[in-house]
């Protein structure tokens, strides 16, 4: 669904990414991991359109859409959640996910369908996949920090993206919290048939979540394969998993 071939970028002649690849197969979770400042955000950035690569290709679905707009990159079915910045806090709920969807719509020429309808139905759609339909009316300040984040993820969905890039999804999460949305990404994959790409820290997490990984260190791939193999990895092991026990 996604390849990242040899892309490189640099900021003013720091090298963030040297060479980067990466391969992401449809339905299923794949995470990139490595040390912090390896460069996986920068990867992110650059696979939806918020940086442009200086070097490679990046593939989503046999086409180059490396160096597109973000919002051409989203069009196309790919989406990130962001931290906390899409979301309306003077808006409940229901009408944050129903802002996605509305914008989906208006790209898409359906104007002279029963709009209106459609979102409603879609929107709660989203928030009973994700568990947020109870919270529907609930203004999003009146949320806890993980419903927050669970809303983020709503509103990605909201775009009805093909893959969907989380970076970092439980930063700052308790472990009640951490479950929960691991719980959501098994859902989206299993029943959903939803492709996930992520970055985390928590190897925990990382091997219980993930079927495919790629170790970025200094900008570089350092591994790519099924967790157990990418664990037994010398060079992993030096570059990152030795360092964190
Ligand atoms: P990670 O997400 O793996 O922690 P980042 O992709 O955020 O790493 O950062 C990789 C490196 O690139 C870091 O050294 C960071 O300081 C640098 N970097 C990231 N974004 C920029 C930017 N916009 N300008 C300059 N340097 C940047
Ligand atoms: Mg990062």
């Amino acid at each position: 669904m996604l390849q990242v071939k040899q892309v490189a970028k640099a900021f003013s002649g720091f090298q963030a990414i040297a060479r980067a690849n990466l391969t992401v197969t449809k339905g299923q979770v794949t995470a990139v991991i490595g040390p912090n400042g390896a460069g996986k955000s920068t990867l992110f950035n650059l696979i939806t359109g918020h940086l442009r690569p200086d070097k490679g290709q990046i593939l989503f679905k046999g086409e180059e859409i490396g160096g597109l707009p973000p919002h051409a990159i989203c069009r196309k079915g790919v989406a990130r959640s962001f931290q906390l910045i899409n979301i309306f806090p003077q808006l409940n709920t229901f009408e944050n996910v129903q802002v996605a969807v509305l914008a989906r719509y208006r790209q898409s020429n359906k104007l002279f369908t029963p709009a209106r309808k459609l979102v409603v139905e879609e929107t709660n759609e989203v928030l009973n996949k994700l568990d947020l339909y109870p919270y529907r009316e609930r203004l999003c300040n009146a949320l806890s920090y993980g419903d927050q984040k669970v809303l983020e993820l709503a509103i990605a969905l909201g775009n009805q993206p093909e893959i969907l890039l989380l970076d970092e999804p439980t930063a700052g999460m308790s472990p009640e919290e951490t479950r929960t949305i691991v719980k959501l990404i098994k859902n989206l994959v299993q029943n959903e048939g939803l492709t996930i790409l992520l970055t985390e820290h928590d190897m925990d997490l990382v091997f219980d979540v993930a079927e495919r990984l790629m170790v970025l260190h200094q900008g570089q791939t350092i591994a790519e394969g099924p967790p157990d193999e990418v664990r037994r990895d010398k060079a992993v092991q030096n570059a990152y998993l030795g360092e964190t026990g």
